[in-house]
């Protein structure tokens, strides 16, 4: 899953998405309002964590502004304690929830699970999609106690492909999600980790199938678990 975290404060916009990325998240990170708008205008993120009081632009006109251009994306709001009206106006902006600094990174984690439920992801341990399972705490597939351990990249595209399964994904979506918005990784690197996962695949025996359309991107197919 994908976040954007809009903090102007350095050291606290580290530490956020150092929590973060510990806990499997890919995450961006900007530090001024403008940079927030512009990336959550992408539609690209699970879930946004932006502060209020930040350069340039305040967080609650960036959250004003994303809701007018349809972006729905849940956003969780950072306010300072005295910040009781802040609040009410953020919620009224379309804010899904808020976060009062300083906070401890176990309630930051479970305000973000609770916001990407929100959105019908799957929150779970494990993702199961015909007879295979993707582990999240182990980064491991496996079939019927037969397992396999998956690279950080192989995770996330195997992630990517479960999480919407028999749905073609665009392999520019895969970059986007997994390298970043801005990043120059090739269109063939994808190709790679997909050869390596079916590699793993046909490994554990499995009856999945990630099915290429040619020129397009890819889709998790067959392994009826039944
Ligand atoms: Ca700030």
């Amino acid at each position: 899953m994908k976040l954007l975290v809009v903090e102007d404060e350095v050291a606290r916009a580290e530490a956020l998405s150092e929590i973060l990325k510990r806990n499997k998240y890919v995450v961006d990170t900007v530090y001024d309002g403008e940079d927030g708008l512009a990336y959550g205008l992408t539609d690209i993120y699970d879930c946004i964590i932006l502060d209020i009081m930040l350069p340039k632009m305040n967080g609650i006109d960036v959250l004003k502004t994303l809701r007018k251009r349809h972006i729905s994306t849940p956003v969780l709001l950072l306010t300072a304690k005295s910040d009781t009206e802040d609040k009410i106006n953020g919620l009224d902006s379309g804010a899904d929830d808020y976060l009062t600094k300083p906070f401890v990174s176990g309630e930051l984690l479970a305000r973000v699970r609770s916001l990407t439920r929100r959105k019908g992801e799957v929150v779970t341990d494990e993702f199961t999609f015909g007879d295979i399972a993707l582990n999240k705490s182990t980064f491991s597939l496996s079939r019927e106690g037969q397992f396999v351990k998956l690279s950080l990249k192989e995770y996330q595209i195997m992630e990517l492909l479960i999480a919407n399964p028999k749905q073609l994904i665009p392999k520019e979506r895969f970059i986007e999600k997994i390298w970043g918005y801005e990043s120059d990784v090739e269109y063939n690197n994808v190709e790679v980790y997909i050869s390596f996962l079916r590699k793993k695949l046909s490994a554990i025996g499995s009856s999945v199938i990630i099915k290429t359309a040619r020129g397009i991107g890819y889709y998790l197919e067959g392994g009826d678990a039944s």
